[in-house]
This record gives structure tokens, C-alpha cells and sequence, in this order.
């Protein structure tokens, strides 16, 4: 079916039907050399470090934005060379339906706005990367999966350090044992928030280190064991009351997994710290940094150094994401791994609720 045979046809059916209409219209393009990406939201993450990315990146580039701001779409338009025709506001964002240019929408947003904007995109036929926290809730999670089924596109998650080789050296010890069972774990995620004013400190916005910083910590232990957690104890704390007044500054908790191995994950806006400690049957694992952007490295018991080179981990990212797009291969990262790391952060926030206790997840 060519393009106006299909608008024709889609002319056709009635409104309820128009959502599955322009996921099949996805589906009739043409395959491109390089997939078109559409930033949502200009802050600091896509302005500093994922438009840079998009510079180094082979499979995708930056091919347009969605902002409330005309001064940042003037900017963005001059300095990336974006046309006027791709340059979206939040309210005339759902016509990017029909705009070729664009196959991903790259949500970059306070996570308390990524469930809104992930079904937006998948009700316009557009793929989606989310970034991370995936969203505040797992009700959120899985209307957010259900969304992109249901229009026929894929999710994935912006949780960058499942692409870096040094994350995944670490990962292949667990799935091939190489030191018998994890007995112990120790993971830190954190760094000094000097900011009073952020969504990062309200709830509302989806604020607090757990879901921000705290994920890390986590994907650490569940990456080295390769397990998921099944019991949690949490406690929460600040040193900033006048600042962290409606979320966690820090975050302490310990997790159970089915195996018997066991992790003490902190987390924190107040405290640097970026490290992996696993404990084996027979070695052990350091990976410090552990969580950055680049130079994560890190060394075994047997000697083994890990410190692969890596240019850029969110280009290579983006660019794992759309190879396996274009190729129609499963992703590294779908938003079935999101939703997990909820899951565990839903049941760490009941445990601090309940001073500590330890509580099924
Ligand atoms: P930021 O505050 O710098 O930017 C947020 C953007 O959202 C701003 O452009 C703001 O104008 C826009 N926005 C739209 N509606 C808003 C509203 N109602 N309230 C507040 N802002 C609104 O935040 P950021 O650091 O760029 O984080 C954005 C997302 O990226 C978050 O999900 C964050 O966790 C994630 N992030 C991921 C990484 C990573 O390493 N993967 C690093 C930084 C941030």
C-alpha cells in the first residue's frame, strides 16, 4: 500500500481507529540510513549531553525538538541546524504524526511527565525513548508499555551503562558465573546537589535521589546478580530538611535476592559516591566509577583489568537503540527493564513508610 492509497483508506475508518493508523503508516516508510530523533524537553541533559551525542551518533541524528521555549527552539534551530517544520511545542506536539523526518521521540523530561508524553508519542506512531526513572509508579510503567504495544512501536529506556562495555563486562560474570554464586554487594550512587529549586526535590515532579540516583545503585546489584530482588529494607534521611522538605535527600536499603545473595545500596543528593563492590563464592568484582557517563573501569580477583574505551556512552546508546530498530531486534533496554527497577523502588518507598521493615517486592 503506497502512502495515499493508505490515507485514503484511513480517511476511512473512524476516529477510534486513527491511533492504529498512524502506527501502520510507520510501518509503510521507507527504511532510512540514519533514523530522525526528536528531543522532548531542552534541559540540561539534552542540551549538554544527548545533542552532543547525536553529533558522534552513525544510525540516528538530531532531527528536531519539542519545547516551551522560543528563545531555546531559535538556539537549537541555528546551532543544530533543525528546520522550522520540525520545532514542536507541548501543545502542537501529537502533529509530529505527520512528520516523516521524525522516528523517535526521545522523552527528557521530569519523570512525573514521562507517561504522559511516552503515550503521546506511541499514539502518534512514533518509537520512544524514555529516559530514567522510567515514571513515579509502576501503574505508570505499564500504561506506558501497553501504550507502545498497542500502536505497534518499541520503548526503551535511557538507562545508558546497560550499552557501555565496562557495565557490560560485569553483567557477563554473572550470566557465566565465572566466580560461583554473589554472596555480598555494595553499590553507591550519589553526588552534591547544590540546587534549592529543582524538581528533582519535589514529589509532584517525580523528585527524590531514589528514582533519580538510587537507580543506579540498584541496576548495580541486579545487574551483578542477575537476579531480581524479592525482599527490601529502606530507610530514608536528609541533612537539608529546608531543601529535601517533600522527598529524600538519601537513601540507605538493603535487598534480598532469591539466591541468598544479599546488597547495601546507598544513595544520596549530598554525598559523592560512585562505586560496585560484589563478593563471590571464589573473587570478587570493584568497578569505581561505576555509574558515569565514561570512564567507567574496573578490576577482579583474578587480575582481570576492566577499562574499555568508550566515546561516547549515550551516542552508543542511541545508536544500539536504532540499529536494533532498523533490524527489528530486541532492545537492550525496553521499558519492561524500567518497570522493573520500579517495582523495587515502589517496595523500597513502603518500607521507609513503614520504618524499615522489610518488605516483599
Ligand atoms: P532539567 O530540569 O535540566 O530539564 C528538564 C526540562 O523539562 C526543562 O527543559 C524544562 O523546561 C522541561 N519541562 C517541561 N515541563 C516541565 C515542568 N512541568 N516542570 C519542570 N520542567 C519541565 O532536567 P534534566 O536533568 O535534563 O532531566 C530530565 C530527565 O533526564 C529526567 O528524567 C532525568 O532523570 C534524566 N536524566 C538522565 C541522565 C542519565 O544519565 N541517563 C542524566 C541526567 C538526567
Amino acid at each position: 500500500m503506497n502512502r495515499r492509497n493508505f490515507l485514503g483508506q484511513s480517511a476511512l475508518l473512524g476516529a477510534g481507529t486513527l491511533v492504529s493508523a498512524n502506527a501502520l503508516l510507520a510501518a509503510t516508510r521507507p527504511a532510512k540510513e540514519k533514523l530522525g530523533i526528536a528531543l522532548v524537553g531542552l534541559g540540561y541533559y539534552s542540551t549538554d549531553v544527548l545533542a552532543p551525542a547525536l553529533q558522534l551518533t552513525e544510525k540516528c541524528y538530531l532531527a528536531g525538538i519539542v519545547t516551551s521555549s522560543p528563545d531555546k527552539a531559535e538556539n537549537w534551530k541555528k546551532k543544530y541546524n533543525i528546520p522550522e517544520k520540525n520545532v514542536y511545542n507541548y501543545q502542537n506536539f501529537d502533529s509530529i504524526a505527520n512528520n516523516p523526518d521524525i522516528d523517535v521521540v526521545y522523552v527528557v523530561l521530569p519523570p512525573s511527565l514521562h507517561r504522559e508524553y511516552v503515550v503521546r508519542a506511541a499514539k502518534a506512531g512514533k518509537h520512544v525513548f524514555c529516559e530514567k526513572p522510567m515514571a513515579p509508579s509502576v501503574v505508570d510503567c505499564q500504561a506506558m508499555i501497553k501504550a507502545c504495544k498497542d500502536n505497534k512501536v518499541q520503548l526503551a529506556i535511557g538507562y545508558r551503562c546497560q550499552h557501555d562495555p565496562n557495565i557490560q563486562a560485569y553483567m557477563k560474570v554473572a550470566k557465566e558465573k565465572k566466580f560461583g554464586k554473589v554472596q555480598m554487594i555494595t553499590s553507591a550512587a550519589g553526588y552534591f546537589d547544590g540546587r534549592s529549586n529543582h524538581w528533582k526535590q519535589k514529589k509532584a515532579l517525580g523528585g527524590g535521589v531514589m528514582g533519580d540516583m538510587g537507580v543506579y545503585a540498584l541496576q548495580g546489584a541486579r545487574l551483578a546478580t542477575g537476579e531480581e530482588p524479592v525482599n527490601v529494607m529502606a530507610w530514608a534521611s536528609t541533612t537539608r530538611p529546608e531543601i529535601y522538605k517533600e522527598v529524600e535527600e538519601t537513601m540507605m536499603f538493603m535487598l534480598e535476592f532469591p539466591s541468598g545473595a544479599r546488597a547495601a545500596c546507598h544513595t544520596s543528593f549530598g554525598i559523592n559516591m560512585n562505586h560496585l563492590i560484589v563478593n563471590y563464592e571464589k573473587g570478587w568484582l570493584k568497578m569505581e566509577p561505576h555509574s558515569g557517563y565514561g570512564g567507567n573501569k574496573g578490576s577482579m580477583s583474578d587480575g582481570t583489568i576492566i577499562d574499555f574505551p568508550l566515546k561516547s556512552q549515550q551516542a552508543k546508546q542511541m545508536d544500539d537503540d536504532c540499529m536494533a530498530l532498523m533490524n527489528k531486534t530486541v532492545l537492550i533496554v525496553p521499558g519492561e527493564e524500567g518497570l522493573r527497577d520500579i517495582r523495587v523502588v515502589e517496595a523500597i518507598y513502603r518500607s521507609v513508610q513503614q520504618g524499615g521493615k522489610l518488605v516483599k517486592i
